[in-house]
């Protein structure tokens, strides 16, 4: 990429490699933390304690009812305990629910956040967060959220199923093949989105062999940290709003969502971006990008439609509705009846 652009850089610590969790209490005491929070799901209760474990006398609770979508009810119980206990700071281990509900928690707080991201979502690398209000989820941007520290440890990510880890890995490469084409793009985001689809596309077929082979689990969780990276720096296109539209309207599986959703978006928006199209097809070492992006998704066992989701057919127009209703950036401009297409393609199936 050349021409004329703004890379505005976000100030994140991250420490990488197998055993990495080790540095743990090294990483609070850097930030001067005395009294920390650690978060998880319920399902990850035993890291959180290990977590715990690591921060000593530095950890003084865990909040392990971390929930999809961060509901406000989830925020407001983790504030109380998080004032209850005088914390400075807290520690998510997990994905990003989890790491979402430290953002929501940074957000009308002072509180540092050091994450031990477990998935590839890479909500661990963004300002980005997400709050749901009954079936209202309100996002927005703001840097008080941003991770302090990132400890990226692909020991901890060995017990991330292996269908949950093809279409986590998915939802990170979608958040570079936006980022590729995004209008606040960089040679810096390219070269970051080029590698991150590189790593993960290498990564996800052999984790699909073998989930517990450590040259791949490292290399999965490296693409995730660059897609990520992309995804906080960049303003994303098509592909995310509808996929935002999709689960919030619907209460899709997020990454699943993204997972059907990438193939049909991408062959729609890359003749519209062909230095993408040509970025992504090196990133799949391959001339034909939409092809390799399909066959990666089914050889992960992927679902492949939204029937496979169990969307309705009568659910388009209003998804296709919503989505037209409130303009952002995408490399392709389209009409609604050409949306609908898109939708109804997903929907049945239909290359
Ligand atoms: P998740 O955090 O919801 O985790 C899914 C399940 O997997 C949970 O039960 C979790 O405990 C379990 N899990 C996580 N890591 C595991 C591991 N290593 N081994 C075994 N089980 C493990 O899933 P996700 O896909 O990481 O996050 C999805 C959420 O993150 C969505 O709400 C999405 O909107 C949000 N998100 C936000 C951003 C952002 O920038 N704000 C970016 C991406 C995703």
């Amino acid at each position: 990429m050349t021409g004329t652009f703004t890379y505005d850089a976000l100030p994140m610590r991250v420490v990488f490699g197998s055993g990495s969790i080790e540095q743990l209490a090294a990483e609070t005491d850097r930030l001067g933390l005395r009294r920390v929070l650690v978060l998880s799901t319920p399902e990850q209760r035993a890291l959180a304690d290990r977590a715990a474990g690591l921060l000593g006398k530095a950890a003084v609770g865990v909040f392990d009812s971390a929930r999809m979508h961060v509901p406000v009810e989830t925020v407001q119980a983790a504030e109380s305990m998080a004032s209850e206990l005088q914390v400075d700071g807290c520690v998510a281990v997990g994905g990003g629910s989890t790491i979402g509900l430290a953002k929501a928690l940074a957000l009308g707080s002072d509180l540092a956040i050091v994450t031990v991201p477990t998935t590839y979502a890479g909500s661990e690398m963004t300002p980005i967060w997400g709050i749901t209000k009954g079936e209202k989820k309100t996002t927005g941007r703001d840097r008080k959220v941003l991770p302090n520290s990132v400890i990226y440890d692909p020991d901890l990510t060995m017990t991330l199923p292996v269908p949950v880890s093809g279409t986590s890995g998915i939802n990170a490469i979608a958040h570079a093949i936006e980022a590729l084409y995004a209008p606040d793009g960089s040679p810096v985001i390219a070269a970051m989105a080029e590698q991150g689809i590189r790593d993960l596309a290498d990564a996800l077929p052999a984790i699909s062999a073998a989930s517990n082979d450590p040259r791949a689990r490292a290399l999965a969780l490296q693409g995730a940290w660059l897609c990520g990276a992309c995804l906080g720096a960049t303003t994303m296109g098509l592909h995310h709003k509808l996929c935002h539209v999709l689960g919030g309207s619907l209460d899709l599986p997020h990454a699943e969502t993204h997972a059907v959703m990438l193939p049909y978006v991408t062959a729609f928006n890359l003749p519209s971006a062909p230095a993408s199209a040509d970025a992504l097809a090196r990133a799949l070492r391959t001339d034909d990008a939409i092809t390799a992006l399909r066959a990666l998704t089914v050889d992960l066992g992927a679902p492949q439609t939204l029937l496979d989701l169990g969307v309705g057919e009568n659910d388009l127009v209003r998804i296709a509705d919503e989505v037209v209703s409130n303009p952002y950036s995408n490399p392709r401009t389209f009409t609604r009846e050409e949306l609908l297409e898109l939708l109804h393609n997903a929907w049945k199936g239909r290359r």
